[in-house]
């Protein structure tokens, strides 16, 4: 009959949920045990100055060396990390271990280089972030200038006047902060003005079309000179090509990051391409 037919489907989309919600605490259950047993990795993408080549910076991004999976990208993991409470060890992590990381490149005599983070909305709205930012230079004795903090616009706009406070906060205390992926979120003009920012980092959208010039490359070159109004460093993100690069230089922006200028890589990779650069050009000043 229809009724029994009605509840036999009820059965299997109970089933199907069922599924669905175990296969999900499993995935849960799988990331926290990979928070606690060293199955995270911190790759590192250089900033890089494309009128030299020189690296400016490095931006630390996770990734989870999963034992049957392999090498799993963070948009697989930072999300439900973000849903299931996780993504406080998981940051706590990767702040332990950008600043250890830091610490073994001045040991190994290599500059002081700013590493950005990025910080996901419940860690940014953490009443303990400020603190524990503290703790965890202090540790490693490296100075506040040796973080930045990148952070997206939907981030901010949850709470705009919180958000004001807790970035003029960590400003205060020494801390960079980004805006990441800028362009894609919501916020006007307007609360851009009002948030105390470091650094613009224009979102791949805008970059991947720079080189065809006309309406394409008109928003980057508005950002590119609203951030210099602003007197805050622009970085162009997701930079592939030659062509892009220069068409970056070309409306003023030097600060960028992209496949073409190096891909994210491990911590001792990162240590080889900063020597072979100190190598080329001995470092103005003086390592700390
Ligand atoms: P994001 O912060 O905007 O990072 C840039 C992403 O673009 C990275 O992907 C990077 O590998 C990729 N990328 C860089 N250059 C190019 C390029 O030239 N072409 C293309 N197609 N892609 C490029 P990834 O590493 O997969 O990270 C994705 C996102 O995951 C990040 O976006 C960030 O929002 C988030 N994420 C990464 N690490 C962390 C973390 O430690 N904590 C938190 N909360 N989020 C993180
Ligand atoms: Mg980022
Ligand atoms: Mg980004
Ligand atoms: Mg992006």
């Amino acid at each position: 009959s229809a009724k029994a037919a009605g509840r036999g489907q009820h059965r299997f989309f109970d089933e199907a949920m069922n599924q669905a919600a175990s296969a999900r605490l499993a995935r849960e259950s799988d990331l926290r045990h990979a928070i606690g047993h060293g199955q995270l990795r911190l790759h590192y993408q250089p900033k890089v100055d494309a009128a030299t080549g020189a690296t400016s910076g490095v931006e630390a991004l996770v990734r989870w060396q999963h034992p049957v999976q392999g090498l799993v990208p963070p948009v697989q993991f930072i999300p439900l990390a973000e849903e299931c409470g996780l993504i406080k060890p998981l940051t706590d992590w990767v702040l332990e271990a950008a600043c250890h990381d830091s610490r073994q490149r001045l040991d190994a005599g290599l500059p002081l280089l700013p590493v950005a983070v990025n910080l996901a909305a419940p860690s940014f709205a953490d009443p303990g972030l400020p603190d524990q930012l503290l703790a965890v230079l202090a540790r490693h004795q490296l100075p506040p200038g040796s973080l930045v903090l990148e952070v997206t616009e939907s981030l901010l706009m949850t709470d705009v006047d919180r958000a004001v406070k807790r970035l003029g906060a960590l400003r205060a205390q020494g801390f960079a902060i980004a805006l990441d992926d800028f362009g894609t979120g919501y916020s006007s003009l307007n609360y851009l003005n009002r948030f105390p920012l470091d650094e613009l980092k224009i979102d791949r959208s805008f970059i991947t079309d720079v080189a065809l010039g006309g309406r394409h490359s008109a928003i980057a070159a508005s950002v590119i000179a609203l951030g210099r109004e602003f007197g805050l460093r622009v970085v162009a993100e997701g930079v592939e090509t030659a062509a892009q690069a220069e068409a970056l230089l070309r409306l003023g922006c030097r600060q960028q990051q992209g496949w073409l200028h190096a891909r994210p890589m491990p911590a001792e990779a990162l240590v080889q391409r900063l020597r072979a650069e100190a190598a080329a050009q001995p470092p103005a000043v003086t390592a700390l």
